[in-house]
């Protein structure tokens, strides 16, 4: 019979991945709450209008790589791409503007109709965080500082590198994208389709491009920081040094940006070289334009999003789930007798596999195999007395005994 496929890009995670990715989410919580983020759950679907205002026409995710659908009612719905427009609404939308700042951490499933490849996929998961309401420059640092200190919980520090850049305020960003224009005109010709068409539509978004002949001729651009106005370089230059006070390490990359209309001042990356052309690990950025595309009033924030995927294939953590004790019956018969002792030794938080078949060395194999420590075993003899018989599995020792005396025991020493 033919196998039912999975989605190209789509992948199921089977206990071992899906413990590193655990792990991550894990380091991500727990590092975010000490930084009191609060951990939100919003929806995996929304109105494509919550995703298409803010992220606009030029933005592949919106454009190239989206999942839109129209539902029964004929509303028009999108597959999230990403997070922080659905956390931000969710923000508007509960009136929290009168309580900020507010800080709040998410993890979950995006959605992208990307190219597959290693570290790329359609359905990705992202943690992430959003600090809104606090345009002071301090709050970028926070936010870079979490995510340092999630991927230093990660171990990843010393495959990591921090890159910055600041596209400076609106004013800034006007002037630097007349001058990149301007340069880029130029080389029109050589210029990738894809940046001749972001020209006119979102000129810094091709920095960022990915192609080498354009990467080529980004070399000698004219430096965003350059055109940065007075107040945007006194606000970078805050931002630097307090990565200089933490003694985070880090570059700045003129090329970088986040692609999007709504970024502003600092834009940052921590990118690695394990993974092939899929480095950028951690991402993110200010954005005080967001809420106000999203038809709310003016509120500042900054935030990032880490590849969950991308972050796992670098995590080292084995998955261990071998039993405490595995249970045992001489006979099939006395299965039913194995359900009690199982009911006693789970409420005591132990580890418990019932082996229900074969005969005993085909039982033995499978604790074996499975890597149990101890073993209950029932045969005639115990049945008749009451009593279990507790097998060491390492040492191969045995003794008669009690339950009850035989579950003090194995607490003794398996919860040590
Ligand atoms: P890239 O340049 O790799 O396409 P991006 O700029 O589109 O990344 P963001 O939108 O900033 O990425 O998302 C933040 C992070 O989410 C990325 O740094 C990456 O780790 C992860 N990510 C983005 N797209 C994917 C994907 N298709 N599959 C797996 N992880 C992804
Ligand atoms: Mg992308």
């Amino acid at each position: 019979m033919e196998k039912l496929r999975t989605v190209r890009g789509v992948h199921d995670l089977l206990p071992n991945d899906l413990h590193k990715h655990k792990k991550v989410i894990e380091a991500g919580l727990n590092v975010s709450s000490k930084f009191r983020y609060s951990e939100i759950e919003i929806p995996i679907f929304e109105f494509s209008e919550v995703f298409k205002k803010p992220l606009g026409k030029s933005s592949d995710i919106v454009t190239k790589e989206n999942y839109i659908f129209k539902d029964r009612s004929d509303d028009e719905l999108m597959l999230r791409p990403e997070g922080t427009s659905g956390v931000v609404r969710a923000f508007l939308n509960a009136g929290l503007v009168q309580d900020i700042p507010q800080r709040f951490s998410y993890f979950g499933p995006m959605f992208r109709y990307e190219r597959p490849q290693k570290g790329r996929l359609r359905q990705f998961k992202q943690f992430g965080v959003e600090c809104i309401g606090i345009s002071n420059s301090m709050a970028d640092i926070e936010v870079i500082f979490l995510g340092y200190e999630f991927l230093k919980k990660l171990n990843l520090t010393d495959k990591i590198t921090l890159k910055i850049n600041s596209l400076g305020d609106a004013d800034s960003r006007l002037t630097y994208r007349k001058v990149l224009i301007n340069y880029l005109n130029d080389y029109k010709f050589k210029l990738s389709n894809d940046s001749v068409k972001r020209l006119s539509e979102n000129p810094l978004r091709i920095l960022d491009s990915k192609n080498e002949i354009d990467q080529k001729i980004l070399i000698n651009a004219p430096n965003v920081l350059d055109y940065l106005n007075e107040a945007s370089k006194e606000r970078f230059a805050n931002v630097c040094e307090g990565l200089n006070v933490l003694k985070i390490n880090y570059e700045i990359d003129k090329n970088l940006v986040r692609g999007l209309d709504y970024y502003c001042h600092t834009a940052f990356e921590f990118i690695t070289d394990q993974l092939g052309a899929q480095g950028t690990v951690l991402a993110g950025g200010r954005y005080d334009g967001l809420s106000k595309m999203l038809g709310g009033v003016d509120v500042a924030g900054v935030g990032w999003a880490a590849g969950i995927e991308r972050l796992a294939l670098m995590v080292q953590s084995e998955y261990i789930d071998n039993p405490d004790i595995v249970l045992m019956a001489q006979t099939e018969v006395y299965n039913h007798l194995l359900l009690p002792i199982m009911n006693e030794l789970v409420n005591e938080d132990f580890k418990v596999e019932i082996i229900y078949t074969g005969n005993m060395s085909k039982k033995f194999k499978r604790a074996n195999k499975i890597n149990a420590s101890y073993a209950i075993l029932l045969g005639e003899e115990e049945v008749a007395k009451k009593v279990i018989k507790l097998k060491n599995l390492s040492l191969g020792s045995e003794q008669l005994i009690d339950l009850n005396q035989g579950i003090k025991i194995l607490k003794k020493i398996l919860h040590n």
